[in-house]
């Protein structure tokens, strides 16, 4: 059966989703700098009871099951949810699912230990702390297999030592989720582990703070020396840090791209509104057919991607294993940068000069469409990857000519109806 409707007791909620973003939330994208700043005061003010009304609403944390206090709302839901919050830069954290907290979350929920979980998870899904997931390191982050970070054993502790580059948020993190190699001679994806690095850990440093463009610096170059952790500073089993980042960025990497369709539409729509309210040369901008061109070719690329979203949504809800799902996840990673930089690029230039000023969204949306893809991995990385996933269980033609050379199956389909070679004469003689 397939359906593409939304059934009315939810549609009920994403209606009140959509008034309450765009007439409560929207607004303090004007008027607060960083949303993990949360212990700024203005920030507290204004943030904490749209929180509350969130959460009286029964709609705080969706991404989480019910034993966590969220919804169990499914992957779906959340994509249609996450299609008006993606719209925000205050809206994910209004509604308790901000990245990269809600990834750390979940990975600590699932292999954190009954410590960890009180110390670190219960303030972090409260929003009373933030977090950061650091595994670049300066000399690349593309390959993990490369990373140099290292952890050795001491006592029944650990020591840390090395560098890590763009930790996003690590300014105001309470705590930092490293990967680090701690079994250098194993197999390539079993030589690193997960721990969890408080950042008031003595040795621990952030050299500096980087920005993108002209945002304010909030993506950390780190360095570790001597830092001393204990035995249970580790998530996850020793040498299993890549099995953890996998759970934590396959669900992080799909929720991108469901924010990437509201950042897409929104674009999309200031494009509409420009080329009907624009004239040039006696009629409309919307009357001409270039424009009429970018306008068709914008909404059909929206409606793709975000149907092949909202599939491997779905897909995730029927499965319920990242691992299954891996080329859906990759597909829609590799796809999303393309779509919002051409949507918000076209958009951009049907406003002119005023597009490109600083008083427009379309630079900072161009912007983020090369930031989506490079974090959580470059898009070149999630081709190979899909490729992979295509070509895996498939066999090739054996033969000199493929399995499906035009002579071959003309052979086939006459033994198959018993046809002579008279027949065969007349078939030629039709074509
Ligand atoms: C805004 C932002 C926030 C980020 N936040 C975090 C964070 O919080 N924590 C964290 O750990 N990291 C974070 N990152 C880092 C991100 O994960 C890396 O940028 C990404 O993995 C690429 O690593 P790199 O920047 O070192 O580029 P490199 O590894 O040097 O790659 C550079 C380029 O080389 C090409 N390339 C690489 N590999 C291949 C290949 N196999 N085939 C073909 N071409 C290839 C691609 O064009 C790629 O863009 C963030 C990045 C950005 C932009």
């Amino acid at each position: 059966m397939w359906n593409f409707e939304t059934d009315p007791a939810f549609q009920t909620e994403l209606d009140w989703i959509e008034q309450f973003v765009t007439q409560e939330v929207e607004p303090l994208d004007h008027v607060l700098d960083s949303p993990f700043d949360v212990t700024n005061p203005l920030n507290v003010r204004l943030v904490r009871p749209l929180q509350e009304v969130v959460k009286a609403r029964g709609l705080w944390a969706c991404h989480l099951g019910p034993e966590l206090g969220g919804q169990g709302y499914g992957q779906v839901k959340l994509a249609l949810m996450n299609e008006i919050i993606g719209r925000s830069r205050f809206a994910p954290l209004v509604f308790g699912c901000q990245a990269p907290d809600s990834g750390n979350a979940e990975i600590l929920a699932h292999y954190g230990t009954a410590v960890q979980k009180a110390r670190f998870l219960q303030p972090l899904l409260n929003n009373d702390i933030v977090s950061c997931f650091s595994m670049t390191e300066p000399a690349g982050g593309a390959d993990p297999t490369m990373f140099t970070t290292a952890a050795v054993r001491k006592g029944d502790g650990w020591v840390l030592n090395g560098e890590k580059w763009f930790a996003s948020n690590a300014r105001y993190a309470s705590f930092i989720i490293v990967m680090a190699v701690t079994d250098p001679d194993a197999a390539p994806h079993r030589r690193m582990s997960m721990f969890i690095v408080p950042t008031d850990t003595p040795g621990y440093e952030i050299v500096r703070n980087v920005g993108v463009g002209s945002h304010a610096p909030t993506h950390a170059y780190l360095r570790f020396k001597d830092v001393r952790l204990g035995a249970d500073a580790m998530l996850g089993g020793q040498g299993c840090a890549f099995e953890v980042a996998q759970v934590r960025l396959g669900g992080g990497r799909v929720h991108h791209a469901m924010r990437t369709v509201g950042k897409a539409r929104q674009a999309f729509d200031m494009l509409c509104d420009r080329a009907l309210a624009r004239r040039t040369q006696g009629e409309r901008l919307a009357d001409k057919q270039m424009v009429q061109e970018k306008i068709a070719d914008s909404w059909v690329e929206l409606e793709q991607f975000r149907l092949l979203v909202l599939r491997t949504a779905w897909r995730i809800d029927k499965h319920k294993d990242y691992r299954l799902v891996r080329h859906d996840i990759a597909a829609v990673k590799a796809a999303m940068p393309k779509l919002l930089h051409d949507i918000a690029s076209r958009a951009l230039h049907l406003h002119g000069s005023l597009g490109l000023s600083n008083e427009m969204p379309f630079i900072g949306l161009v912007a983020d469409s090369f930031l989506i893809g490079l974090a959580d991995g470059p898009t070149e990385v999630h081709k190979i990857t899909l490729a992979k996933q295509v070509l895996r269980g498939r066999t090739p033609s054996a033969g000199l000519f493929p399995d499906y050379h035009g002579p071959k199956l003309k052979a086939d389909a006459r033994e198959k109806f018993g046809l002579g070679l008279e027949a065969a004469a007349e078939l030629e003689m039709v074509g």
